[in-house]
């Protein structure tokens, strides 16, 4: 890769606004004088190791020895550096911590590097457990309708994994027949995008297959208020829900966000979405992640289904080598306006992180595709402008 292109084009990716398609950004209740130690917990960090004690220099120091190659760790002690001056060392955890901390008795801070730091112009936000909440900032975020919930409500009494029950989302609350309970779900998305949604998120991923059979009403009916439902009937019941909420996102024109990938790792291989993305043709479905590590399958259904838009979040996070990979070939076999980025994450820090490792991966990917002569420096600045700004601007905001 030539390196003055690549510090050219990084250049010119810093200067494009953002319109970010996936994060889970706290609300301000849950960041009132955060510290170091809040960040770490609830950054994708967290998953390698627990924050150190910050009075052991002993335990600060093997946290870092273990934790250097991880990329959320590069990225995410990258941003400390940039936004708070301080250097990654087990003498330095104390400073930085109580730096965060003064930064945080302002209220606005959190909102400061998103907007200012990260030049995240809008947020397609997905928050836990108040689904289709726009944290009270309507300018900047836009919420993404999770639709988990409706999956576990075959009991009414049964929340889903993150607590919310979809009943309270419901007109009816004795719901006797399948036919009358998919058509609450109906209502129930139709009201969330009355209230600005702008896009529905299915994350069943981590509970279940990802396979979605052709509805079988008879067999998802046998679900319906049985506690004694088989994982079969209880998987019908769950395909019936997927195929309405794929319906029900085409008649009202905004996509459908759905986490492939990772999760469980028992069958979340993008590619066992086939029959059900090739069953909704006017569904525009934002596969998330690129299926990581599967981006092969992603490849495919980016090929052969217009219909197919890949979010880059969380894999430049993952594997920022992964992404340099992912990026070129995705663009590849696909073209240039079916790719979006997101952050992903849960509080700003890692968010500027997550943004790091994506400037470096796209900057990186696009250098090599200009040496490679597949197009000129002018047309790399097209494509990530498309990938950063204008393919979420038409898919969610048009
Ligand atoms: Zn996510």
């Amino acid at each position: 890769m030539n390196t003055s292109v690549y510090n050219s084009l990084l250049e010119r990716i810093r200067e494009i606004p953002i319109v970010n398609t996936h994060s889970h950004h706290l609300p301000d209740e849950l960041l009132i004088s955060a510290g170091l130690k809040d960040i770490l917990s609830n950054s994708y960090v967290n998953w390698m190791s627990p924050p150190p004690d910050f009075d052991n220099l002993n335990a600060c120091e093997e946290y870092i020895n273990k934790n250097c190659s991880n990329t959320y760790f590069r990225w995410l002690f990258k941003a400390f550096e940039d936004l708070y001056g301080i250097k990654l060392s087990k003498d330095n955890f104390k400073e930085l911590d109580r730096k965060i901390k003064e930064a945080y008795a302002d209220n606005e801070h959190h909102i400061r590097i998103l907007k200012e730091n990260c030049r995240f112009e809008k947020i397609v936000n997905e928050r836990q457990p108040n689904p289709g909440s726009n944290l009270g900032r309507p300018e900047l975020f836009f919420p993404s309708f999770r639709c988990d919930s409706f999956f576990s409500a075959y009991l009414k009494d049964k929340p889903d994994p993150n607590n919310f029950f979809a009943y309270s989302l419901f007109s009816k609350q004795e719901i006797n027949d399948i036919t009358d309970f998919l058509s609450e779900v109906k209502n129930a998305i139709a009201n969330k995008k009355a209230e600005g949604c702008v896009a529905l998120k299915v994350a069943i991923a981590y509970e279940r297959p990802m396979s979605f059979k052709k509805t079988n009403l008879l067999k998802a009916q046998r679900a319906l208020n049985n506690p004694q439902a088989s994982d079969e009937e209880i998987i019908a019941f769950g395909d019936a829900v997927m195929h309405t909420i794929a319906d029900t996102a085409a008649e009202l024109g905004i996509p459908v966000q759905i986490h492939t990938g990772m999760g469980q790792l028992r069958d979340t291989r993008p590619i066992m979405l086939l029959d059900f993305i090739e069953a909704h043709p006017d569904t525009k479905f934002h596969l998330l992640h690129g299926g990581f590590p599967w981006f092969d399958d992603t490849y495919a259904l980016l090929h052969n289904y217009k219909n197919v838009w890949s979010d880059t979040c969380w894999i430049p996070y993952l594997s920022t080598t992964a992404a340099v990979d992912y990026y070129i070939k995705a663009l590849e076999v696909s073209d240039t306006h079916r790719m979006t980025w997101g952050c992903d994450t849960w509080m700003s820090e890692d968010a500027y992180g997550a943004l790091l490792a994506m400037e470096h991966a796209l900057a990186k990917a696009l250098a090599i595709m200009i040496e490679d002569g597949a197009f000129d420096f002018d047309y790399a600045v097209y494509i990530a402008e498309r990938i950063l700004r204008q393919n979420a601007l038409e898919l969610f905001f048009a």
